[in-house]
């Protein structure tokens, strides 16, 4: 295992341990050109631009919604995997001042 020494961290390898450190020491050499973000990873960089170019290349087969990740495209097909069916709608009728359920 390879431990950072700056945090409690550690990696597999080598490779990550250096790709992680670079979080202690700033230094971000990918640069987003239309605002004044900047990434350690260039993936990060091009996930990121998306967000300017409107792309959302992650399309849910199930209803249509598309987006800008893969993560958010696969945390919003959690609602279409719930079992016991409606949990959100819920979830959003509490959350929108539910005292009104008696
Ligand atoms: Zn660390
Ligand atoms: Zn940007
Ligand atoms: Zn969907």
């Amino acid at each position: 295992m390879f431990s950072c020494d700056q945090c409690s961290k550690s990696f597999s390898s080598a490779a990550h341990l250096k790709r992680h450190q670079m979080l202690h020491s700033g230094l971000r050499p990918f640069k987003c050109d239309q605002c004044e973000q900047a990434f350690t990873q260039a993936s990060h960089l091009k996930q990121h631009l998306q967000t300017h170019t409107g792309v959302k290349p992650y399309p849910c087969e199930q209803c249509g919604h598309s987006f800008t990740t893969r993560g958010s495209l696969h945390r919003h097909q959690l609602i279409h995997t719930e079992k016991s069916g409606g949990w959100d709608q819920e979830w959003v009728s509490s959350s929108l001042g539910g005292d009104g359920l008696q």
